[in-house]
């Protein structure tokens, strides 16, 4: 049976798993680093699969992970880029009240936005069409910071220079951790691998982990699928245009959003995954269904925003719906406009009584850090994220 052993033994190599390991090689050159990802290659899940949008971080609260992470991480991640010679572009954003109910809280950004130190424009609605002359609305806020890139090819970067032992088609099924021995962990295949330290970044997988670790994490994560389309008139934008998004909600609401590669999705809604990796419809997993449905958060999540669900339902299975959503930005667009494009699944922590949990979430145990919410802007702040991960992991690591 293969043996591996490191100091520091990450499992997940998404964004938030590669960038731990780069920031553990920044900050202690030496150091034994070796990630397991499941997938034949880095950034399969949700880190290849979003909106590849560097948010300017306008819409956290002042003072949170997320609002630190974020303005931080938006500036970093577009000087990686350009280091590394990763396409991005710092493009600048719409948000765009189209109802008059929109707009108190419209407002409540722009002060958000200034209180994170982001520069906003207040726009009327000529305004608005000089920046996106097919868009409508009653006003808007320009946001300049906010840009684009392309995350996958971040990934790439960060695996390579972290310089880690990465294992590709390696899950971790079975976690064995001893105070005097360091953590061992064995993979579907056999492989097994001991480690001083684990850091969990299985993103829609970590409540497992974490409990094949043996730690109660507290929360499920509850998949929500993002479904896309691709525009097919993609002249009718210029840029990214989002709506005023729903406080209720941790998502931003469908929006416009011109990619690095030119085309211009459409998305992603927010419909529950019957899988954690329930990229469409048909992909039902009945365990994992059975243990969403046996946490008492999902109901009470169900409960509370079931009007809200049952409209996005609605959208997600009638592209004449979402057309009709989208129309109130771009009323131009048709139902024959929108071409179905590959969906992401977030990785949304809810806890026991039905919160949805708002901020990035990490959480020490006995020689293990554990992430167990890095949803929107994760991929933005993922340099920082990686750090703070870090920083704990070594923390760990020389308390032996
Ligand atoms: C639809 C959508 C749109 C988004 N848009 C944006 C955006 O525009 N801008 C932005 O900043 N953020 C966006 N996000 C959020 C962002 O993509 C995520 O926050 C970020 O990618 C999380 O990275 P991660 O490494 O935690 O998770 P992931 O990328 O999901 O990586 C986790 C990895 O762990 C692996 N894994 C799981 N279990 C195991 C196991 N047992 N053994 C080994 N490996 C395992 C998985 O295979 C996976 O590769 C979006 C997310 C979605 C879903």
């Amino acid at each position: 049976m293969a043996r591996v052993d490191c100091d520091v033994l990450v499992i997940g190599g998404g964004i938030v798993g590669l960038s731990t390991a780069y920031a553990v090689a920044r900050a202690a050159p030496g150091t034994r680093v070796t990630v397991l990802e499941k997938e034949p290659g880095p950034a399969r899940h949700q880190t290849g699969r979003n909106s590849g949008v560097i948010h300017s971080g306008i819409y956290y609260r002042p003072g949170s992970l997320k609002a630190r992470y974020a303005v931080r991480g938006a500036a970093e991640i577009q000087k990686f880029c350009a280091e590394y010679d990763i396409p991005h572009a710092q493009t600048g954003k719409l948000i765009v009240a189209t109802e008059r109910a929109e707009l108190p809280r419209l407002h409540a950004l722009v002060q958000r936005g200034r209180e994170n130190g982001i520069p906003v424009r207040e726009l009327g609605p000529a305004q608005i069409a000089d920046y996106e002359p097919h868009v409508r609305g009653l006003a808007a806020i320009h946001v300049a910071t906010t840009g684009i890139c392309d995350y996958r090819q971040v990934a790439r970067h960060l695996a390579e220079m972290s310089g880690a032992r990465i294992h590709y088609g390696a899950q971790v099924t079975c976690i064995d951790r001893r105070p005097d021995r360091g953590v061992a962990v064995r993979t579907a295949d056999g492989l097994v691998v001991r480690g001083k330290v684990m850091v969990n970044c299985a993103g829609l997988h970590c409540d497992e982990v974490a409990r094949l670790a043996g730690d109660d994490p507290g929360m499920r994560i509850v998949p929500f699928r993002g479904e896309y389309f691709e525009l097919a008139r993609p002249d009718l934008v210029r840029g990214l245009v989002y709506p005023v998004p729903d406080p209720a909600f941790p998502f931003l609401g469908v929006h416009l959003t011109r990619g690095i590669d030119g085309g211009v999705h459409v998305g992603p809604n927010a419909v529950p995954a019957l899988a954690r990796e329930g990229y469409r419809w048909g992909t039902v997993r009945p365990r994992e269904l059975a243990a969403t449905l046996a946490w008492p958060g999902s109901w009470r999540i169900a409960r509370r925003h079931w009007r809200y669900g049952a409209g996005e339902l609605r959208r997600s299975v009638s592209a004449r719906s979402f057309a009709g959503a989208v129309q109130r930005l771009l009323p131009e667009v048709t139902a024959a406009d929108l071409v179905p494009a590959p969906a992401g699944v977030r990785a949304q922590a809810v806890l026991r009584d039905g919160t949805l949990v708002d901020d990035f979430l990490i959480r020490e145990a006995a020689r293990t850090v554990h992430v167990l919410n890095a949803p929107s802007p994760a991929a933005t702040a993922s340099l920082p994220i990686g750090r703070a991960v870090a920083r704990r992991a070594l923390v760990a690591l020389a308390e032996g």
